[in-house]
């Protein structure tokens, strides 16, 4: 499953930049968790960076966002081939081609 940012979090900047899938961003009010390019750090490193740099430990899993380990690998996939596609000049889309 992606990962979400509690009310707990005190805007420290520090987990945005560690995020591999550029999942994290300002929110209106505390920083957020994009659940479509969370992909708990699969496919990047063996724990969740934005957790272990976390100083106030408020990055829980999503209970809304249920992922086993292999759809997490098929999002790490998908963001890795949308990549791809936008580094060649291509629209996204094109890596579902
Ligand atoms: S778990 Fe990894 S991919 Fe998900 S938000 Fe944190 S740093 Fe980004
Ligand atoms: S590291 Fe934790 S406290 Fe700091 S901005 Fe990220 S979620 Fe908020």
């Amino acid at each position: 499953m992606a990962l979400m940012i509690t009310d707990e979090c005190i805007n420290c900047d520090v987990c945005e930049p560690e995020c591999p899938n550029d999942a994290i961003y300002m929110g209106e009010e505390i920083y957020e968790i994009d659940p479509h390019k969370c992909t708990e750090c699969v496919g990047h490193f063996d724990e969740p960076q934005c957790v272990q740099v976390c100083p106030v430990a408020c990055i829980p899993k999503d209970p809304a966002h249920l992922e086993s380990q292999e759809t997490l690998w098929q999002k790490f996939e998908r963001l890795a081939a949308a990549k791809a596609a936008v580094a060649e000049g291509k629209p996204p889309e094109a890596a579902q081609a």
